[in-house]
This record gives structure tokens, C-alpha cells and sequence, in this order.
């Protein structure tokens, strides 16, 4: 134990006396976890990201993992033993790998072709979010079409709490609140226009909500839901928000498979994109979580309940509309104490402006509002 210890100390004082950046001493430094698979060392790939400090700056469409490093880009798949690194194809003698859902990338590859390299400079999330503010230019001509969707509605009430209250009632009463006040907010920024898939409670199909997205080329959809657990917990609790794990551009939309949209990715052989269809995904994807992010922040802020986070999932609208999208369960319903709050117009109204916030925060990111607009 003592000769472990000392061991770490000596890569301690080498990696912080290093010249150049060494992979392999980070993770031990770091006490990253690592898997042995065939004989061969496994990083995972959330290890890897948070070493480069790119942890906000990747996609994975299907089995490709797309990373953009101080302005190059990394490319590999899953299975695969080839990368490409700052437009250099590189050969691994490991395959990466995929188990659980978690990427495992190997360590003696990666810590060849990322020796000498310097993680990237990029401090964090949210300095990431000011720098790319100010470098977007703020254009007041330039329309920006918001769909807000409250989900379910008429046929479809969602999920139903045990005193009654139904998911598509909550939903729809957030939504008009929640444009209401990005209508009054934003009076002065007429270029922002908000759209609604419904403002009454009708039914509207899945289909019929992604197409609406693109007729009126909205540039974000947001969706409101409310949460029920599968076994309809009385204690569970919290607030999440997903965000998509992949978009795909079919002209004609496929039924969805189920009622509550969720499609998974069954099918990896799906045929590829063109590259720069799949680049453009990824700031579609990128920015999807970026604005699931301000949700999940400005929720945590002004809600008593759990920050259960950001998920990736391909609920059948998050897939099919082409643009930035995330949908948000802000409480559960089948908790007994959430469904009396979630009838209370002053926590509707609470969260309808926290939704409104976040949406605004994402605007200021994409520069389509001025930095000081509201302030
Ligand atoms: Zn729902």
C-alpha cells in the first residue's frame, strides 16, 4: 500500500513538472477509472472528455462520435480501429468499444496520438456560453420562430394523478403562460415569434407537431410534459429534461411506434449522412443540450424539487424536427404533493416564467437578443 502510494505521488510530480500533456498519467493522477477488455486498457469516453476539458463539445450520431477540439475536429465509430484526428486518419490497435451504453475508447491508442497535446483551454461550461455570446453578432432582422408544445391534449390526457389532475390540462396551462411571458419579456423584439402546437386542448399527433415545426421552419421546439414513474410512485420527485441522442431528416414522417413517443435507436445500420449533414447535426445536437442545460439550471434555481438533470433520448418529436429541441418534464404527477402543487396557478406561473428564462438565455447564446436586453 505504501509503495502504491508513493507510485502516485511520482506521477503526481511528473504530470505537473511534465513538458507535454500525457494521457495516461492524467487518468492515473486523476484515479479515472479503467476497464481491462481482451488484455487491452479501457478509458471511458466521459473520462476522456472531462481530461480534454471537452466535455461540452461532442455529438454521437447512431455509432459516430463526433469531438471539436480547438478547431479541429475527432472522429471515430464504434467497432471501428480508425480515427480521425485534425483531418489525419489514425489506426488504433484496439477497436472502440460500446458496453451499456457507455463508450470505452483505449487508453495506449488514445495516449499515443494525444500525447504532447494540450487539453483544450476552454475553462467550463458556462464561460464557454459568455465567450460564444459575444462572438455571435446580435441581428434584430433576423426572424427566429420559437414552437412551444404542450404535450397530449384532447383524446390524449397523458399522465392522470390520483386526485385527477391531468398532464395535458398542466401542460397546456404552463405553455400559454410561459408565452405569455416571453409575448411581454420580449415585447421589444418583435423578431422573436413564438408559435404554439396547440393553445387549446385538442389533439394533435406527433407527426403533425414535428411537421408544424418545419412548415413554419421554427428554429427551436420546446415541449412541455408532465411526469408519472412507470409504477406511479408516490415518493418520486424532481424535474428532468431531455434533449435528442440523434435527428433524422425524413421527408415522410413515420407513425410513431408508440403513444409517448419514445423511439430508441433499435436500428444502428441505419444509412449514414453526408459529412456535412452529419456536422451540422452535431451543433443541432450540441445546442439542443445547451439549451436543455439553461433549462435544467434556471429549474434548479427557482424549484424546491430534485435537479434530476439532462438526458439524452429520441422521443419521436426531439427526433424528427430538424432544430434545436428539448422536452421537459417539469414534475411528477403521480406524486401526491406535486399534483396539489402542479394545481397551484402561482407554481405554474413559476415555472412558466423560469421555461420563458431559459428559453431567453438560449436566445442571448445564439445571439438572436441582445446581451443586455433584459437587464
Ligand atoms: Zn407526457
Amino acid at each position: 500500500m505504501r509503495k502504491f502510494k508513493f507510485l502516485i505521488a511520482i506521477a503526481c510530480l511528473l504530470s505537473s513538472a511534465s513538458f507535454a500533456f500525457n494521457l495516461k498519467n492524467e487518468v492515473k493522477v486523476k484515479k479515472l477509472p479503467t476497464y481491462i477488455i481482451e488484455n487491452t486498457s479501457y478509458l471511458s469516453l466521459k473520462s476522456f472528455l472531462k481530461v480534454m476539458n471537452m466535455e461540452d463539445s461532442w455529438g454521437k450520431i447512431d455509432d459516430r462520435i463526433f469531438i471539436i477540439f480547438s478547431n479541429s475536429e475527432i472522429k471515430f465509430r464504434v467497432g471501428d480501429k480508425k480515427l480521425i484526428f485534425a483531418d489525419t486518419e489514425k489506426t488504433l490497435v484496439a477497436p472502440i468499444k460500446e458496453i451499456e451504453g457507455e463508450i470505452l475508447i483505449p487508453l495506449d491508442d488514445f495516449s499515443v496520438i494525444f500525447s504532447g497535446v494540450e487539453p483544450s483551454s476552454n475553462p467550463g461550461r458556462s464561460e464557454r456560453k459568455e465567450s460564444s455570446v459575444s462572438d455571435s453578432i446580435y441581428n434584430k432582422d433576423r426572424e427566429l420562430a420559437v414552437l412551444i408544445d404542450p404535450g397530449h391534449g384532447g383524446s390524449d390526457a397523458g399522465a392522470i394523478g390520483n386526485y385527477g389532475l391531468k398532464e395535458k390540462d398542466v401542460n397546456l396551462d404552463v405553455a400559454l403562460r410561459m408565452a405569455d411571458y416571453l409575448k411581454k419579456t420580449l415585447k421589444k423584439y418583435p423578431h422573436i415569434r413564438l408559435y404554439m402546437t396547440r393553445n387549446t386542448d385538442t389533439f394533435i399527433t406527433l407527426e403533425d407537431r414535428v411537421q408544424m415545426s418545419r412548415d413554419i421552419k421554427a428554429e427551436v421546439f420546446f415541449s412541455i410534459h408532465t411526469n408519472s414513474s412507470r409504477d406511479r410512485r408516490y415518493d418520486v420527485s424532481g424535474f428532468e429534461t431531455y434533449y435528442p441522442r440523434s435527428k433524422a431528416s425524413e421527408s415522410n414522417l413515420p407513425a410513431p411506434s408508440n403513444i409517448e413517443g419514445l423511439e430508441e435507436d433499435l436500428n444502428p445500420g441505419t444509412p449514414l449522412f453526408g459529412i456535412l449533414e452529419e456536422l451540422n447535426q452535431t451543433d443541432v445536437l450540441d445546442e439542443s443540450r445547451i439549451l436543455a442545460d439553461f433549462v435544467q439550471e434556471r429549474m434548479a434555481e427557482r424549484l424546491l424539487t430534485p435537479d434530476r438533470g439532462t438526458k439524452r433520448r429520441n422521443f419521436y418529436v426531439l427526433k424528427f424536427t430538424p432544430v434545436t429541441s428539448v422536452l421537459t418534464e417539469i414534475g411528477f404527477i403521480c406524486n401526491p404533493n406535486i399534483e396539489l402543487n402542479l394545481r397551484d396557478t402561482e407554481v405554474r406561473e413559476a415555472i412558466a416564467e423560469t421555461l420563458g428564462n431559459a428559453l431567453i438565455d438560449y436566445l442571448h447564446f445564439k445571439g438572436a437578443l441582445p446581451k443586455t436586453a433584459l437587464k
